[in-house]
């Protein structure tokens, strides 16, 4: 009898990017097969090498990253993320308004810990990154989703924002730019969260981690840039930027109404100093990604890898009769829309397994984001060229004989 059993906070929590799909593409891999992983943002195994200037960085002060450090970070990395937002035009921020942490993940966590009680509630985008629906909850709080309008290029639907707010409701979280859609949101919109923010005391949490990775002319803009009377936690770091999504090395920065806030700044504060400190390494690798040459622009301006594979797996997908697929502005992702009449599927994971288990390419069904309908997928354009060829054509094939 299993008499062990996972405490009752988990019980609302999931991660299914890293699920039971997963698990059966481990199975997989372990009998001998070859997947096509078009699943996780990770840029290593792709050939994505992080600028050799970075490597150099954290082996040379490796010796003097072997103690604790402050527990929200050594001083030169705080100082380049507070030089990196007064550059932006956030003149207000300190060094103490800066935690560095074991990738956006640890922060996004320790942010809803220290502001959660049971009841409140938080609004967070539909499709989301999960992780944000998984920590209010684990927090002891209620997520709330609100629409993100794929006839409006995905932008926040600020109509459904306004009607899911009430008495409970803490925080509104935005994921700009967006993951899984794509979506870089305009500073009209940004500015419609801003006033709602105001007008009803919440707090924005703005998770900015794709915020370099942007292919048209509309760069990405920060909320925190455009108030000082909101309380605003923006979230950033080098997994996906700089290609080191293994350092571990992310950050979170307060602005705005801070005097506000004192209690929950002490909260944060308190959590921060229990996790003793983030990784040290890999901390030395911020002051020099921030600085100097970007490496991304590469990648992102016409002719660069990734927005070249945005473009080929993007029309790959929307060849396939019964798909139709937003393009990305920005970020490593489609969410792409199937046509559930024409195509037989009622259980989005069981339909992503099935691709998996006869074609051995492996995606993230659109439940996993908390997007309602089974009606969408997760395409990650990581993977080269041919293999996004051939894994999109696998898909292709396999769509033809899973016909109503
Ligand atoms: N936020 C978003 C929107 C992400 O897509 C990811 C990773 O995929 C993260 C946060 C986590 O980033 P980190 O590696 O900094 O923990």
């Amino acid at each position: 009898m299993d008499y062990i059993k996972k405490s009752l906070k988990l019980d609302n929590v999931c991660y299914d990017i890293r699920g039971p799909v997963l698990e059966e593409a481990t199975r997989l891999e372990e009998e001998g097969y070859n997947i096509y992983k078009l699943n996780i943002g990770n840029t290593a195994p792709f050939g994505f090498n992080a600028p050799d200037e970075i490597i150099h960085d954290v082996m040379y002060n490796l010796k003097n990253a072997q103690g604790y450090c402050d527990s929200k970070g050594i001083f030169s990395a705080r100082k380049a993320v507070m030089q990196y937002y007064q550059k932006k035009g956030i003149m207000d921020v300190e060094i103490n308004d800066i935690y560095i942490g074991n990738g956006v993940s640890e922060l996004i966590t320790l942010a809803m810990q220290g502001l959660l009680d049971s009841g409140d509630e938080v609004l967070i985008p539909m499709p989301d990154y999960p992780l944000w629906t998984a920590s209010v909850n684990l927090a002891g709080g209620k997520a709330v989703h609100y629409l993100c309008d794929e006839e409006s290029n995905w932008y926040p639907d600020l109509v459904d924002i306004r009607a899911k707010i009430n008495q409970n409701t803490k925080a509104i979280v935005i994921i700009n730019p967006n993951n899984p859609t794509g979506a870089n949101y305009p500073q009209e919109i940004l500015e419609g969260i801003i006033k709602i923010a105001k007008e009803n005391q919440l707090i924005i949490y703005s998770d900015e981690i794709y915020e370099k990775i942007t292919y048209n002319k509309q760069k990405h803009c920060s909320i925190a840039t455009l108030t000082d009377d909101v309380l605003v936690v923006t979230f950033s770091g080098l997994s996906k930027s700089h290609r080191i999504p293994g350092f571990r090395a992310g950050w979170m920065m307060i602005s705005g109404k801070k005097y506000h806030a004192q209690g929950y700044i002490e909260g944060l504060n308190i959590l921060s100093s229990m996790r003793l400190c983030s990784n040290v390494p890999s901390q030395y690798a911020i002051q020099t990604s921030l600085g100097g040459y970007q490496s991304i622009d590469e990648l992102v301006l016409p002719g660069g890898r990734l927005k070249e594979q945005r473009d080929l797996a993007h029309k790959l997908l929307t060849d396939i009769p019964g798909i139709s697929c937003v393009k990305p502005d920005a970020g490593l992702y489609l969410f792409p829309k199937i046509d559930t009449d024409l195509y037989n599927i009622k259980n989005d994971e069981q339909f992503i397994l099935d691709l998996l288990i006869q074609e051995k390419v492996l995606l993230v069904q659109g439940s996993g984001f908390n997007w309602p309908k089974p009606n969408h997928f997760r395409v990650v354009f990581l993977p080269g060229e041919e293999d996004l060829k051939i894994a999109l054509g696998r898909l292709h094939k396999f769509l033809n004989n899973y016909k109503q």
